[in-house]
C-alpha cells in the first residue's frame, strides 16, 4: 500500500490528501515546452520540481505514468490568440524551417532536462502528431454548442459554462472578469472576452508554414486544445494530476478545463499542481526575453547540472526563487562537500535497520508533506551526521537519491576512481591548495602563483572550478 501523501492542490486552493482515483497507479500530464528557442533555467526549474514530484510519489509506493506534449504549432506571441506562431517566428529568426526549428530546440530541451537528473516521461508526444484529434474534439465541440465559427476562426463558447474561472477565488474571480484581455487587441468575432480560439483559418500573419486540411478550412489548432487531446489519447478520460508553472493556470489550464470537460460531459483532473517561477533580478525569466540562461551554459560555465538541482530543492516549490551567481556559488561548494563526504563512507559492515527506517521514514514524511524538499536534503545531512556506520550512510544516500537524484555516489566514486596517489604526496596536495586560498584571500597573489608554480614542479597541475580547486596528475 502506498503511504499518504499531501501536497498543494490548485484547483482546491489548499494542501490536500492525494487519493488517486485507481488503487496506487497515478496518471499524469504535464504540460510540455514551446520549441522556438532554448529552454532557460527557469523552465528547467518546472521541470526538476515535477520529476522530484514523481520521484516523491514513487518513493510513497505510488506507480506513475506521466505524459507530455511538446508544442511545436498553435502557441502564439500572446497567451491570448493575438500574434505570430512562437515556432514560426523562430523559424524566420533562423532562417530554417519550422521543422528543423522545433527539432533542434526539442533535442536541446531534452539534453538540459536529462543533465539534471530527470526521469524522462513515459510518452512524449508532438503536437504536430494529432491534428486529427484535435479535429475531432472540436467537432464534438461544436455538435455539444461549446463552440462556434467566426470569420473563419472556431472559438470556445465560455459563456455556455457556469463557472468558467475554475481556479479562482470569488473576488479574483471579478477581477479576472473585468481585467481580462484588456491589455490585448480585441478580436471582433469573438462573443466574449474570454472565448479562446479552438482552430484558425484566418491570422494576420498568412505566412503560417504548418497548416492542415480541416471541416472549417485551412489552417492550424489553438494552442490550448494540444493538452486535451494529447492527455486522453494517451491516459485516457480521466488523469489524476496535471502539472505545469503558475503561468499557465490562467488562460492555458484554464481553457483546457474548459474544454476537456464540455467535451467529456465530466470531471477531467483531480488534482492540479503548479510550480512557481524562478526570477532573475529584473524579474521572471522568459525565453521571449532573447538571451537566455540555460543549463548548457551553467556547464560551459564550469557548473555541475545537478548543483543547479541541488540550488532548486534548496526552495519550496511553490515559492518564486530567484537565481543568482553568487547563490549558485555557495550551493556549488556545498555540493562539492557532500560528494567528498560521500567519497569517505566505507562499505563496514551490516545495514543498522533501526537507524534506515527512522532515516527513511523521517525522509518520506519531509517529501510526501507538500514537497519539502529543503527539509529532505536537511535530512541528508542528518543521516551523514548520524551515530550509525559508513554503510548504512551509504544507504540513505542512496535511498534519498531516488527522489533527489543528485548522484552523490555516482559522482564519489569518480572522485575516488582516481589513479593512486602516494599519501605524501596527496597530504602535500591538500596542504599547498589551503595555503594558496589563504595567499588569495589576503590578495597576496605572487604567493599564491609561487604555490600553484610548486605544485607544477611536483607534477600537479590545479584548476579553479565553481565547485572549489581541482587537481590532476601530469
Ligand atoms: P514554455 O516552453 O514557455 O511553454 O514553458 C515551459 C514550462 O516552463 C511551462 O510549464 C511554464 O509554466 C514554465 N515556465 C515558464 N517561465 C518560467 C520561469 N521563469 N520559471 C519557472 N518556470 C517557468
Ligand atoms: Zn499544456
Amino acid at each position: 500500500m502506498a503511504a499518504k501523501f499531501e501536497f498543494y492542490n490548485t484547483l482546491s486552493r489548499k494542501v490536500e490528501e492525494f487519493v488517486p482515483r485507481e488503487g496506487n497507479k497515478v496518471s499524469m500530464y504535464t504540460c510540455g515546452p514551446t520549441v522556438y528557442h532554448y529552454a532557460h533555467i527557469g523552465n528547467i526549474r518546472t521541470y526538476i520540481m515535477q520529476d522530484v514530484l514523481i520521484k516523491s510519489l514513487m518513493y510513497a509506493g505510488y506507480d506513475v505514468k506521466r505524459v507530455m506534449n511538446i508544442t511545436d504549432v498553435g502557441h502564439l506571441s500572446s497567451d491570448a490568440d493575438t500574434g505570430e506562431d512562437k515556432v514560426l517566428a523562430g523559424a524566420k529568426r533562423e532562417h530554417k524551417t519550422v521543422m528543423e526549428v522545433a527539432k533542434f530546440y526539442t533535442d536541446a530541451f531534452f539534453k538540459d532536462f536529462d543533465a539534471v537528473g530527470n526521469k524522462r516521461p513515459d510518452v512524449v508526444e508532438p503536437a504536430t502528431n494529432c491534428i486529427p484529434e484535435f479535429i475531432h474534439m472540436i467537432e464534438v465541440l461544436l455538435e455539444k454548442g461549446f463552440a462556434y465559427v467566426a470569420g473563419g476562426n472556431v472559438y470556445f463558447d465560455t459563456s455556455k459554462l457556469d463557472d468558467y474561472y475554475v481556479f479562482s477565488s470569488a473576488v479574483e474571480k471579478e477581477q479576472l472578469a473585468v481585467g481580462v484581455r484588456d491589455d490585448v487587441e480585441e478580436d471582433t468575432n469573438k462573443k466574449n472576452k474570454t472565448d479562446f480560439v479552438l482552430w484558425f483559418t484566418k491570422s494576420k500573419f498568412e505566412d503560417q508554414a504548418l497548416k492542415w486540411d480541416s471541416p472549417w478550412g485551412v489552417g492550424y489548432p489553438g494552442w490550448h486544445i494540444e493538452c486535451s487531446c494529447i492527455s486522453m489519447k494517451h491516459l485516457g478520460e480521466y488523469i489524476d494530476i496535471h502539472c505545469g508553472g503558475v503561468d499557465n493556470i490562467f488562460p492555458h489550464h484554464t481553457n483546457e478545463i474548459a474544454q476537456s470537460e464540455s467535451f467529456l460531459g465530466h470531471k477531467w483532473c483531480n488534482y492540479w499542481f503548479h510550480s512557481n517561477h524562478l526570477n532573475d533580478k529584473s524579474g521572471k525569466m522568459s525565453k521571449s526575453k532573447g538571451a537566455v540562461l540555460t543549463v548548457s551554459v551553467l556547464k560551459e560555465k564550469g557548473y555541475d547540472p545537478l548543483v543547479y538541482r541541488l540550488f532548486c530543492l534548496n526552495s519550496h516549490y511553490r515559492k518564486p526563487l530567484e537565481f543568482s551567481f553568487d547563490a549558485l556559488d555557495n550551493v556549488a561548494a556545498a555540493y562539492n562537500k557532500l560528494v567528498k563526504r560521500v567519497a569517505e563512507l566505507k562499505e563496514d559492515g551490516p545495514v543498522d535497520e533501526a537507524v534506515k527506517k527512522e532515516f527513511e521514514e523521517r525522509f518520506l514524511e519531509a517529501v510526501s508533506g507538500d514537497l519539502n524538499t529543503s527539509m529532505a536534503v536537511t535530512i541528508l545531512y542528518d543521516a551523514l551526521k548520524a551515530d550509525t556506520n559508513d554503510a548504512t550512510k551509504l544507504y540513505l544516500v542512496n535511498s534519498f537519491d531516488k527522489v533527489l537524484s543528485l548522484d552523490l555516489a555516482g559522482h564519489a566514486a569518480a572522485l575516488s576512481d582516481g589513479p593512486e596517489v602516494d599519501p605524501e604526496l596527496l597530504a602535500f596536495i591538500e596542504d599547498a591548495i589551503e595555503r594558496r586560498k589563504e595567499a588569495k584571500k589576503a590578495k597576496d597573489f605572487a604567493k599564491a602563483d609561487a604555490i600553484r608554480d610548486e605544485l607544477m614542479q611536483k607534477g600537479v597541475e590545479i584548476k579553479d572550478t565553481r565547485e572549489g580547486v581541482k587537481w590532476n596528475l601530469i
